[in-house]
């Protein structure tokens, strides 16, 4: 997990980390996705009614059909945008698509102009609203920098020449004027990335830490309850097994009493590290309270849930624990009977820990004989 440290993002306003930027990404863009069709209907719109402008101040009717067809065919794409915007759920995609949606506008943009003969300090304006406008539709930063600059550079080398009274003077202080605004919109845009991306990362940690045990890095026993709720009614509502496991320390006051406390800690991480590694990716593990661990297997049934606690076990049991010699712990497995709730199920399991101390300790007792996987 990504702690908020300035360094970790670039001076793009992405997040060093990859995967987290992903992440932050998708999760970023997600709350975009049903905006983007309709502003992209309205963009086209506006694009569409600059014909009116056109008309009155373009002489060449061939010209004019030119720019007919380009407005038009902006409208369409807008319209195409709109329809496949609500189909991508893809965000990196969506992102192309914005990217290239915006690369048409400017493109368009660039033909119209090319049909005046002559341009007024209008056209540097168009230029600046949709500078403006593309660092408003969100994006990855990079995109809109590509984007914006081939604007403003293509603007500058091939037609603010056509502008009526252009000169040296002019031309150079419009280009500083550009240069301004494109610095501005980037100050601004690299703000709001490294201010998301900072709130991002700091929600993620805030999240992290309270459904997580500081000592073993396991789940705390509330973010276990919730996911025990959820796969309870979810084995129950499709029937399929769900094995419950509750296990403690044996003799773990005398580990405190010999060796101190600090030293119990680390005995308590040292069988969390075990359980960590011993469960499969889809089981969830957390620390119940005090030395004791519960584990919960999804769609496994109490053989092949003992199967994989008798290895935990001799795993523990032949483990070296630094100063204390030999560790053991104690299983008490039960598996979910039709309909029951998790918290009959929690309490037949810890029965059956208790059991399983009863017996002599380093055990696993199931109910082999009474559970019906379902
Ligand atoms: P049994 O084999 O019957 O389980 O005996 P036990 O000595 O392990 O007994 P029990 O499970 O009741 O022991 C719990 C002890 O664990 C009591 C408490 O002092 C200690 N303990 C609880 N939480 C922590 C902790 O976070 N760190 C340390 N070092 N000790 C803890
Ligand atoms: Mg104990
Ligand atoms: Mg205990």
């Amino acid at each position: 997990m990504r702690g908020i440290k300035k360094d970790g993002i670039t001076f793009l306003g992405e997040f060093t980390d990859k995967d987290l930027e992903r992440e932050f990404f998708n999760n970023d863009m997600k709350r975009y996705e049903k905006c983007v069709g309709p502003i992209a209907m309205i963009y086209g719109t506006i694009y569409m009614m600059f014909l009116i402008a056109d008309y009155f101040a373009i002489e060449s009717a061939l010209g004019f059909q030119r720019i007919v067809i380009i407005r038009g065919l902006f409208l369409m794409v807008s319209a195409l945008i709109y329809v496949a915007a609500k189909k991508i759920n893809n965000y990196t995609q969506l992102a192309y698509l914005i990217t290239a949606y915006e690369g048409l506008a400017v493109m368009g943009f660039l033909g119209i102009i090319d049909q005046y003969e002559s341009l007024t300090l209008l056209s540097f304006f168009s230029v600046v609203a949709i500078t403006l406008a593309i660092y408003v539709i969100p994006n990855k930063l990079s995109y809109a920098q590509v984007i914006s600059i081939f604007l403003s550079l293509s603007f500058f080398i091939f037609y603010a020449n056509r502008i009526t009274g252009m000169d040296t003077f002019m031309f150079l202080k419009l280009a500083s004027y550009s240069f301004i605004i494109i610095t501005y919109c980037n100050i601004g845009a690299y703000l709001t990335h490294f201010y998301k991306r900072k709130h991002f990362a700091e929600n993620r940690e805030l999240l992290r830490i309270s459904i997580t045990d500081s000592l073993t890095g396991l789940y705390n026993r509330a973010k276990f309850n919730e996911e025990f709720n959820r796969w309870a009614t979810y084995c129950n509502d499709h029937e399929i097994p769900l094995a419950l496991v509750v296990l403690d320390i044996d003799d773990f006051k005398r580990v405190n009493d010999s060796y101190g406390h600090l030293v119990g800690d680390q005995v308590i991480q040292n069988i969390a590290l075990i359980t960590k590694k011993t469960i499969r990716s889809m089981d969830i593990a957390a620390r119940w309270g005090g030395e004791e661990f519960v584990i919960l297997f999804p769609n496994t049934d109490i053989h092949q849930a003992r199967e994989i606690m008798e290895s935990m076990r001799i795993c523990i049991q032949n483990n070296e624990c630094g100063t204390v010699d030999r560790m053991t712990c104690s299983f008490g497995l039960a598996s979910l009977k039709k309909n029951e709730s998790p918290e009959s199920l929690l309490q037949r399991a810890d029965k059956l820990l208790y059991d399983a101390k009863a017996y002599g300790k380093n055990v696993v007792i199931c109910e082999l004989e009474e559970s019906h996987d379902l």
